[in-house]
């Protein structure tokens, strides 16, 4: 059974049908570049297989979480960001969710910021 949803854009640059520009790739998570950045480095960290949103996640998911939240900071450090960064993850319509595809936005470089 495969592990994506043939209909979320996430999934589709996962499969490399939609192009992204690449931070980070394992086998388990993929970070690459916000099409539009609210800070000079603004990364969203996903895993590869297709989760909607925090909301979804149990204890089966507890190493893939860690995994995800080890990888900001690093990310953050080979991309120069030396003065703190935010963290975000919006979940659902309340959290106004756009995209249905678990994803870390990780926010950092020299303010000011479009938003945030
Ligand atoms: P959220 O509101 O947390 O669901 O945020 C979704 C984010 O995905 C937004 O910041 C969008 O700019 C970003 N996004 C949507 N499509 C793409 C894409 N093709 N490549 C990179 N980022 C995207
Ligand atoms: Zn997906």
């Amino acid at each position: 059974m495969s592990q994506q949803d043939p209909h979320c854009i996430f999934c589709k640059i996962v499969e490399g049908q939609i192009p992204s520009r690449k931070a980070f790739e394992d086998e388990h998570l993929l970070a690459f570049h916000d099409i539009n950045p609210w800070a000079p480095v603004h990364v969203l960290i996903i895993p590869k297989r297709h989760i909607a949103m925090l909301s979804e996640v149990g204890p089966e998911h507890q190493e893939l979480m860690g995994r995800m939240l080890v990888l900001a900071p690093k990310l953050m450090r080979e991309l120069g960001v030396s003065n703190g960064f935010r963290t975000l993850i919006n979940t659902g319509q309340d959290g106004l969710q756009e995209v249905y595809h678990l994803h870390m936005h990780v926010i950092g470089g020299p303010r000011p910021w479009l938003k945030g």
